[in-house]
Protein backbone atom coordinates (compact mmCIF):
# COMPACT_ATOMS: atom_id res chain seq x y z
CA UNK A 1 0.00 0.00 0.00
CA UNK A 2 2.87 2.34 -0.05
CA UNK A 3 1.43 3.64 -3.65
CA UNK A 4 -1.28 5.00 -2.05
CA UNK A 5 -2.19 8.40 -2.85
CA UNK A 6 -1.09 10.54 0.38
CA UNK A 7 -2.26 13.79 2.30
CA UNK A 8 -0.21 15.59 3.72
CA UNK A 9 -1.47 18.07 6.23
CA UNK A 10 -0.65 22.08 7.15
CA UNK A 11 1.91 22.55 9.58
CA UNK A 12 -0.24 22.79 12.75
CA UNK A 13 -3.63 21.19 11.47
CA UNK A 14 -2.53 17.66 12.18
CA UNK A 15 -3.68 17.74 15.91
CA UNK A 16 -7.26 16.44 15.44
CA UNK A 17 -6.17 13.60 13.59
CA UNK A 18 -3.24 12.93 15.93
CA UNK A 19 -6.09 12.80 18.74
CA UNK A 20 -8.59 10.67 16.77
CA UNK A 21 -11.14 12.39 15.60
CA UNK A 22 -12.12 10.89 12.17
CA UNK A 23 -12.67 14.62 10.14
CA UNK A 24 -9.48 16.07 7.78
CA UNK A 25 -11.08 18.92 6.44
CA UNK A 26 -10.46 20.77 3.32
CA UNK A 27 -8.76 23.54 4.90
CA UNK A 28 -6.47 21.43 6.83
CA UNK A 29 -4.57 19.91 3.75
CA UNK A 30 -1.32 21.09 2.79
CA UNK A 31 -1.31 18.93 -0.61
CA UNK A 32 -2.01 15.85 -2.24
CA UNK A 33 0.19 13.50 -3.42
CA UNK A 34 -1.42 11.01 -6.24
CA UNK A 35 -4.81 11.47 -7.83
CA UNK A 36 -7.39 9.70 -5.54
CA UNK A 37 -10.39 9.59 -7.12
CA UNK A 38 -14.10 9.86 -4.96
CA UNK A 39 -14.12 7.50 -2.01
CA UNK A 40 -10.30 6.08 -2.75
CA UNK A 41 -7.92 5.16 0.47
CA UNK A 42 -5.80 7.63 1.04
CA UNK A 43 -2.69 7.57 4.28
CA UNK A 44 -3.09 10.67 5.86
CA UNK A 45 0.57 12.15 7.01
CA UNK A 46 1.61 14.81 9.25
CA UNK A 47 4.08 17.91 7.37
CA UNK A 48 6.75 15.62 8.30
CA UNK A 49 5.80 12.99 6.18
CA UNK A 50 4.55 10.62 9.09
CA UNK A 51 1.66 8.32 9.20
CA UNK A 52 -1.06 9.43 10.91
CA UNK A 53 -4.04 7.25 9.61
CA UNK A 54 -5.50 5.74 6.59
CA UNK A 55 -8.59 7.24 5.10
CA UNK A 56 -11.04 7.75 3.08
CA UNK A 57 -11.28 10.70 0.17
CA UNK A 58 -13.60 12.75 -0.81
CA UNK A 59 -12.64 15.42 -3.45
CA UNK A 60 -15.92 17.90 -2.61
CA UNK A 61 -16.72 17.57 0.84
CA UNK A 62 -15.29 19.40 3.43
CA UNK A 63 -14.87 16.71 5.03
CA UNK A 64 -11.44 15.77 2.07
CA UNK A 65 -10.70 12.67 4.37
CA UNK A 66 -12.69 10.62 6.59
CA UNK A 67 -9.82 8.15 8.83
CA UNK A 68 -10.60 4.88 9.15
CA UNK A 69 -7.65 3.28 10.77
CA UNK A 70 -4.66 4.63 12.91
CA UNK A 71 -2.76 1.69 12.85
CA UNK A 72 -0.36 1.68 9.47
CA UNK A 73 -0.02 -1.74 9.17
CA UNK A 74 -3.87 -2.54 9.41
CA UNK A 75 -4.80 -0.97 5.86
CA UNK A 76 -8.16 -1.21 5.36
CA UNK A 77 -8.85 -3.95 2.97
CA UNK A 78 -12.36 -6.12 2.07
CA UNK A 79 -10.70 -8.57 4.91
CA UNK A 80 -10.74 -5.33 7.20
CA UNK A 81 -13.71 -4.06 6.70
CA UNK A 82 -15.68 -7.19 7.69
CA UNK A 83 -13.68 -8.06 11.02
CA UNK A 84 -13.84 -3.91 11.78
CA UNK A 85 -18.20 -4.75 10.81
CA UNK A 86 -17.73 -8.06 12.46
CA UNK A 87 -16.80 -6.28 15.57
CA UNK A 88 -19.39 -3.26 15.60
CA UNK A 89 -22.47 -6.32 15.64
CA UNK A 90 -20.75 -8.31 18.07
CA UNK A 91 -20.49 -4.91 20.65
CA UNK A 92 -24.63 -5.40 20.09
CA UNK A 93 -24.11 -8.14 22.82
CA UNK A 94 -26.26 -9.59 23.54
CA UNK A 95 -28.40 -8.81 20.38
CA UNK A 96 -32.00 -8.92 20.64
CA UNK A 97 -32.33 -12.29 19.62
CA UNK A 98 -36.17 -12.31 19.37
CA UNK A 99 -37.03 -12.48 16.17
CA UNK A 100 -38.93 -9.44 16.07
CA UNK A 101 -35.89 -7.49 17.53
CA UNK A 102 -35.07 -3.85 16.33
CA UNK A 103 -31.49 -2.19 17.14
CA UNK A 104 -28.50 -0.01 15.55
CA UNK A 105 -25.55 -2.25 14.63
CA UNK A 106 -23.14 -0.50 12.82
CA UNK A 107 -22.99 3.69 13.81
CA UNK A 108 -20.63 5.42 11.51
CA UNK A 109 -17.89 7.31 13.03
CA UNK A 110 -19.01 6.26 16.79
CA UNK A 111 -18.09 2.76 15.95
CA UNK A 112 -15.37 3.78 13.74
CA UNK A 113 -16.94 2.92 9.98
CA UNK A 114 -16.99 6.43 8.85
CA UNK A 115 -20.39 6.82 6.77
CA UNK A 116 -21.77 3.24 7.26
CA UNK A 117 -24.85 3.21 8.83
CA UNK A 118 -26.21 -0.39 9.29
CA UNK A 119 -29.92 -0.73 11.30
CA UNK A 120 -31.56 -4.40 12.10
CA UNK A 121 -35.59 -4.15 12.02
CA UNK A 122 -36.52 -8.71 12.74
CA UNK A 123 -35.35 -10.20 9.90
CA UNK A 124 -34.53 -7.26 8.15
CA UNK A 125 -30.80 -5.02 7.45
CA UNK A 126 -31.30 -1.42 6.48
CA UNK A 127 -27.95 0.55 5.47
CA UNK A 128 -26.95 4.04 4.64
CA UNK A 129 -24.06 4.66 2.80
CA UNK A 130 -23.12 8.33 3.37
CA UNK A 131 -19.73 9.20 1.99
CA UNK A 132 -18.21 8.59 -1.31
CA UNK A 133 -15.70 5.96 0.41
CA UNK A 134 -18.46 3.54 1.65
CA UNK A 135 -20.51 3.61 -1.74
CA UNK A 136 -17.63 2.08 -3.33
CA UNK A 137 -17.64 -0.79 -0.65
CA UNK A 138 -21.60 -1.77 -1.15
CA UNK A 139 -20.35 -5.23 -2.59
CA UNK A 140 -18.02 -6.07 -0.01
CA UNK A 141 -20.26 -4.71 2.40
CA UNK A 142 -23.45 -6.40 1.69
CA UNK A 143 -21.60 -9.59 1.42
CA UNK A 144 -19.63 -9.21 5.22
CA UNK A 145 -24.00 -8.74 6.24
CA UNK A 146 -24.93 -11.86 4.69
CA UNK A 147 -22.29 -13.79 6.45
CA UNK A 148 -22.59 -12.47 9.51
CA UNK A 149 -26.25 -12.38 10.04
CA UNK A 150 -27.93 -14.20 7.35
CA UNK A 151 -30.67 -11.93 6.89
CA UNK A 152 -33.71 -12.25 4.66
CA UNK A 153 -33.12 -8.95 2.59
CA UNK A 154 -30.83 -6.07 3.02
CA UNK A 155 -32.42 -2.36 1.74
CA UNK A 156 -30.76 0.50 1.01
CA UNK A 157 -31.76 3.68 2.31
CA UNK A 158 -31.02 7.50 1.07
CA UNK A 159 -30.42 10.26 3.82
CA UNK A 160 -30.98 13.73 4.58
CA UNK A 161 -28.11 15.41 1.78
CA UNK A 162 -25.05 13.48 3.21
CA UNK A 163 -24.97 11.78 0.28
CA UNK A 164 -24.82 15.30 -1.74
CA UNK A 165 -22.68 16.70 -0.24
CA UNK A 166 -20.28 13.80 -0.98
CA UNK A 167 -21.02 14.19 -4.51
CA UNK A 168 -22.82 11.21 -4.39
CA UNK A 169 -26.67 10.52 -5.92
CA UNK A 170 -29.52 9.49 -3.89
CA UNK A 171 -29.43 5.78 -3.27
CA UNK A 172 -31.72 3.97 -1.82
CA UNK A 173 -33.17 0.40 -2.90
CA UNK A 174 -32.80 -3.64 -2.31
CA UNK A 175 -29.14 -4.67 -1.99
CA UNK A 176 -29.58 -8.48 -1.01
CA UNK A 177 -32.26 -11.12 -0.66
CA UNK A 178 -36.19 -9.98 -0.76
CA UNK A 179 -37.68 -7.18 0.49
CA UNK A 180 -40.83 -7.28 3.05
CA UNK A 181 -44.27 -7.78 1.69
CA UNK A 182 -45.21 -5.43 3.60
CA UNK A 183 -44.58 -3.37 6.48
CA UNK A 184 -42.10 -4.71 9.36
CA UNK A 185 -43.50 -5.86 13.14
CA UNK A 186 -40.53 -5.18 15.36
CA UNK A 187 -41.01 -5.08 18.94
CA UNK A 188 -39.92 -1.73 21.09
CA UNK A 189 -39.86 -2.75 24.72
CA UNK A 190 -42.79 -4.40 25.42
CA UNK A 191 -45.03 -3.07 22.66
CA UNK A 192 -44.55 -3.81 18.97
CA UNK A 193 -44.70 -1.25 16.25
CA UNK A 194 -44.95 -1.56 12.06
CA UNK A 195 -42.24 -0.35 10.51
CA UNK A 196 -41.95 0.71 6.69
CA UNK A 197 -38.72 0.13 5.58
CA UNK A 198 -38.88 1.75 2.00
CA UNK A 199 -40.68 5.26 3.32
CA UNK A 200 -40.90 5.66 6.64
CA UNK A 201 -38.50 8.60 7.79
CA UNK A 202 -35.35 7.72 8.70
CA UNK A 203 -34.52 4.49 8.31
CA UNK A 204 -37.66 3.55 9.37
CA UNK A 205 -37.79 4.41 13.05
CA UNK A 206 -36.94 5.93 15.80
CA UNK A 207 -34.41 3.46 17.46
CA UNK A 208 -32.28 5.84 19.37
CA UNK A 209 -35.23 7.13 21.32
CA UNK A 210 -35.80 3.20 22.75
CA UNK A 211 -34.64 3.69 26.39
CA UNK A 212 -36.29 7.07 26.51
CA UNK A 213 -39.89 5.95 26.25
CA UNK A 214 -39.85 3.72 29.60
CA UNK A 215 -38.61 6.15 30.66
CA UNK A 216 -41.47 9.06 30.04
CA UNK A 217 -44.12 6.09 30.27
CA UNK A 218 -43.28 5.80 33.85
CA UNK A 219 -44.80 8.95 34.64
CA UNK A 220 -47.50 9.03 32.31
CA UNK A 221 -50.23 6.95 34.52
CA UNK A 222 -53.39 9.17 35.22
CA UNK A 223 -51.77 12.17 32.94
CA UNK A 224 -53.25 13.92 30.06
CA UNK A 225 -50.40 13.34 27.70
CA UNK A 226 -49.74 15.48 24.04
CA UNK A 227 -47.01 13.93 22.01
CA UNK A 228 -45.72 16.66 19.80
CA UNK A 229 -43.76 15.62 16.90
CA UNK A 230 -45.10 12.10 17.04
CA UNK A 231 -44.08 9.83 14.32
CA UNK A 232 -45.47 6.77 14.25
CA UNK A 233 -46.89 7.47 18.13
CA UNK A 234 -44.15 5.28 19.83
CA UNK A 235 -44.00 7.52 22.92
CA UNK A 236 -47.86 7.61 23.17
CA UNK A 237 -48.12 3.97 22.76
CA UNK A 238 -45.98 3.59 25.54
CA UNK A 239 -47.68 6.17 27.52
CA UNK A 240 -50.82 4.36 27.08
CA UNK A 241 -49.77 1.31 27.78
CA UNK A 242 -48.34 2.62 31.01
CA UNK A 243 -52.13 4.28 31.83
CA UNK A 244 -52.04 7.33 30.41
CA UNK A 245 -55.53 9.29 30.92
CA UNK A 246 -55.88 10.84 27.68
CA UNK A 247 -53.45 11.06 24.27
CA UNK A 248 -53.17 14.00 21.74
CA UNK A 249 -51.19 12.87 18.92
CA UNK A 250 -49.24 16.05 16.84
CA UNK A 251 -47.43 15.19 14.12
CA UNK A 252 -47.43 17.40 10.23
CA UNK A 253 -47.55 13.85 8.43
CA UNK A 254 -50.95 12.34 8.23
CA UNK A 255 -49.27 9.12 7.21
CA UNK A 256 -46.99 9.03 10.43
CA UNK A 257 -50.48 9.55 12.07
CA UNK A 258 -52.39 7.21 10.01
CA UNK A 259 -49.41 4.39 10.88
CA UNK A 260 -49.52 5.45 14.78
CA UNK A 261 -53.40 4.72 15.10
CA UNK A 262 -52.64 1.13 13.57
CA UNK A 263 -49.71 1.35 16.62
CA UNK A 264 -52.08 1.48 18.92
CA UNK A 265 -54.79 -0.91 17.77
CA UNK A 266 -52.30 -3.30 17.07
CA UNK A 267 -51.08 -2.94 21.04
CA UNK A 268 -54.50 -3.30 22.24
CA UNK A 269 -54.68 0.22 23.41
CA UNK A 270 -57.38 2.15 21.18
CA UNK A 271 -59.16 2.52 24.29
CA UNK A 272 -57.43 5.57 25.54
CA UNK A 273 -59.43 8.63 25.15
CA UNK A 274 -57.31 10.67 22.08
CA UNK A 275 -56.89 12.98 19.52
CA UNK A 276 -54.75 13.12 16.40
CA UNK A 277 -53.74 16.53 15.17
CA UNK A 278 -52.41 16.58 11.52
CA UNK A 279 -50.75 20.68 11.82
CA UNK A 280 -47.53 22.30 11.87
CA UNK A 281 -46.43 21.45 15.50
CA UNK A 282 -45.47 25.18 16.46
CA UNK A 283 -48.77 26.85 15.44
CA UNK A 284 -50.62 23.64 16.63
CA UNK A 285 -48.49 24.54 20.66
CA UNK A 286 -49.97 28.28 20.25
CA UNK A 287 -53.45 27.05 19.40
CA UNK A 288 -53.98 24.09 21.69
CA UNK A 289 -52.83 27.34 24.53
CA UNK A 290 -55.76 29.55 22.78
CA UNK A 291 -58.06 26.97 23.38
CA UNK A 292 -57.18 26.78 26.77
CA UNK A 293 -55.82 23.12 26.68
CA UNK A 294 -53.74 21.82 29.34
CA UNK A 295 -51.54 18.56 29.60
CA UNK A 296 -49.65 16.70 32.32
CA UNK A 297 -47.18 15.33 30.27
CA UNK A 298 -45.65 16.87 27.21
CA UNK A 299 -43.37 15.08 24.53
CA UNK A 300 -41.50 17.38 22.55
CA UNK A 301 -39.00 15.79 19.87
CA UNK A 302 -38.72 17.92 16.92
CA UNK A 303 -36.40 16.98 13.85
CA UNK A 304 -33.19 18.19 13.12
CA UNK A 305 -33.50 22.03 13.20
CA UNK A 306 -29.68 22.65 13.03
CA UNK A 307 -27.39 19.85 11.28
CA UNK A 308 -24.54 21.72 12.28
CA UNK A 309 -22.58 23.97 14.32
CA UNK A 310 -23.35 26.70 11.89
CA UNK A 311 -26.66 26.77 12.08
CA UNK A 312 -27.43 26.68 15.97
CA UNK A 313 -28.02 29.41 17.04
CA UNK A 314 -30.69 29.89 14.25
CA UNK A 315 -32.31 26.53 15.67
CA UNK A 316 -31.99 27.90 18.88
CA UNK A 317 -34.84 30.14 18.91
CA UNK A 318 -37.11 27.51 16.84
CA UNK A 319 -36.00 25.15 20.05
CA UNK A 320 -37.13 28.09 22.82
CA UNK A 321 -40.51 28.83 20.50
CA UNK A 322 -40.95 25.13 21.02
CA UNK A 323 -40.58 24.65 24.53
CA UNK A 324 -41.88 27.73 25.89
CA UNK A 325 -45.10 26.43 23.66
CA UNK A 326 -45.14 23.13 25.65
CA UNK A 327 -44.33 24.82 29.14
CA UNK A 328 -47.47 26.83 29.00
CA UNK A 329 -49.33 23.90 28.00
CA UNK A 330 -48.46 21.94 31.14
CA UNK A 331 -50.80 22.16 34.13
CA UNK A 332 -48.69 22.69 37.73
CA UNK A 333 -46.03 19.67 38.58
CA UNK A 334 -46.57 18.69 34.92
CA UNK A 335 -43.58 16.68 33.20
CA UNK A 336 -41.73 17.79 29.57
CA UNK A 337 -39.35 15.30 27.79
CA UNK A 338 -37.86 17.55 25.41
CA UNK A 339 -34.78 16.49 22.82
CA UNK A 340 -32.89 18.06 19.98
CA UNK A 341 -31.41 15.42 17.98
CA UNK A 342 -29.15 18.26 16.49
CA UNK A 343 -25.34 17.76 16.01
CA UNK A 344 -25.07 21.49 16.09
CA UNK A 345 -26.48 21.55 19.60
CA UNK A 346 -24.96 20.19 22.51
CA UNK A 347 -26.66 19.15 25.85
CA UNK A 348 -24.94 22.16 27.57
CA UNK A 349 -26.32 24.58 24.64
CA UNK A 350 -30.06 22.31 25.09
CA UNK A 351 -30.01 22.91 29.01
CA UNK A 352 -29.61 26.47 28.22
CA UNK A 353 -32.06 27.02 25.52
CA UNK A 354 -34.81 25.36 27.81
CA UNK A 355 -33.59 27.71 30.91
CA UNK A 356 -34.38 31.21 28.39
CA UNK A 357 -37.86 29.10 27.50
CA UNK A 358 -38.45 28.79 31.25
CA UNK A 359 -37.88 32.12 32.20
CA UNK A 360 -40.37 33.71 29.06
CA UNK A 361 -43.06 31.17 30.55
CA UNK A 362 -42.26 32.22 34.06
CA UNK A 363 -42.12 28.73 35.71
CA UNK A 364 -39.85 27.08 37.50
CA UNK A 365 -38.27 23.97 36.11
CA UNK A 366 -36.67 20.64 37.59
CA UNK A 367 -34.28 18.28 35.66
CA UNK A 368 -35.69 14.51 36.84
CA UNK A 369 -33.22 13.11 34.86
CA UNK A 370 -31.02 13.88 31.36
CA UNK A 371 -32.02 11.92 28.30
CA UNK A 372 -29.69 10.65 25.80
CA UNK A 373 -29.82 8.15 22.64
CA UNK A 374 -30.39 4.67 23.77
CA UNK A 375 -26.64 2.19 23.60
CA UNK A 376 -26.98 1.16 20.30
CA UNK A 377 -25.70 4.52 19.30
CA UNK A 378 -22.61 4.84 20.66
CA UNK A 379 -20.94 8.46 21.54
CA UNK A 380 -17.41 8.30 20.47
CA UNK A 381 -15.51 10.27 22.94
CA UNK A 382 -12.38 11.37 19.89
CA UNK A 383 -15.81 12.50 17.90
CA UNK A 384 -18.28 14.42 19.78
CA UNK A 385 -20.76 14.73 16.86
CA UNK A 386 -22.29 11.10 17.58
CA UNK A 387 -24.04 13.17 20.89
CA UNK A 388 -26.54 14.41 18.74
CA UNK A 389 -29.36 13.34 20.49
CA UNK A 390 -29.88 15.06 23.70
CA UNK A 391 -32.80 15.03 26.03
CA UNK A 392 -34.01 16.79 29.63
CA UNK A 393 -37.28 15.00 31.40
CA UNK A 394 -38.54 17.82 33.12
CA UNK A 395 -40.87 18.67 36.00
CA UNK A 396 -42.36 22.27 35.33
CA UNK A 397 -43.38 23.63 38.45
N1 LIG B 1 -41.09 11.06 18.58
C1 LIG B 1 -41.00 10.27 17.38
C2 LIG B 1 -39.95 10.76 16.42
C3 LIG B 1 -40.14 12.18 15.96
S1 LIG B 1 -39.28 12.56 14.51
C4 LIG B 1 -40.76 8.79 17.76
O1 LIG B 1 -40.47 8.52 18.92
O2 LIG B 1 -40.84 7.95 16.89
C5 LIG B 1 -39.87 14.14 14.11
C6 LIG B 1 -41.28 14.19 13.59
O3 LIG B 1 -41.63 15.56 13.41
C7 LIG B 1 -41.54 13.53 12.26
O4 LIG B 1 -42.58 12.60 12.39
C8 LIG B 1 -41.99 14.66 11.32
O5 LIG B 1 -43.06 14.27 10.46
C9 LIG B 1 -42.48 15.67 12.28
N2 LIG B 1 -42.42 17.08 11.88
C10 LIG B 1 -41.43 17.71 11.20
N3 LIG B 1 -41.70 19.04 11.13
C11 LIG B 1 -42.87 19.23 11.79
C12 LIG B 1 -43.65 20.37 12.09
N4 LIG B 1 -43.28 21.59 11.71
N5 LIG B 1 -44.81 20.19 12.78
C13 LIG B 1 -45.18 18.97 13.19
N6 LIG B 1 -44.47 17.86 12.94
C14 LIG B 1 -43.33 17.99 12.27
Amino acid sequence: MTDAPRVRLKAGREKPARDGHPWVFSGAVERVLGDPGPGALVRVEDPAGRFLGWGHYSPVSQIRVRVLERHEERVPDAAWLRGRIGEAVARRAPLPGEPEGACRLVFSEADLLPGLVVDRYAGWLVVQLLTAGMDRLRGTIVDALRDLLAPAGILERGDDGHRGLEGLPPAGGLLAGSAPPGPVAIRDGRLRFAVDLGAGQKTGFYLDQRENRPAVAALAPGRRVLDAFCYTGAFAAHAAAAGAASLLLLDSSAEALRVAEGNLAANGLAGTPRETRCADAFGELRRLRDQGRLFDLVVLDPPKLAPTRAKAQQAARAYKDANLFAMRLLAPDGILATFSCSGGVDAAFFREIVRWAAIDAGREVQVVRALGASPDHPVRIAFPESEYLTGLLLRVL
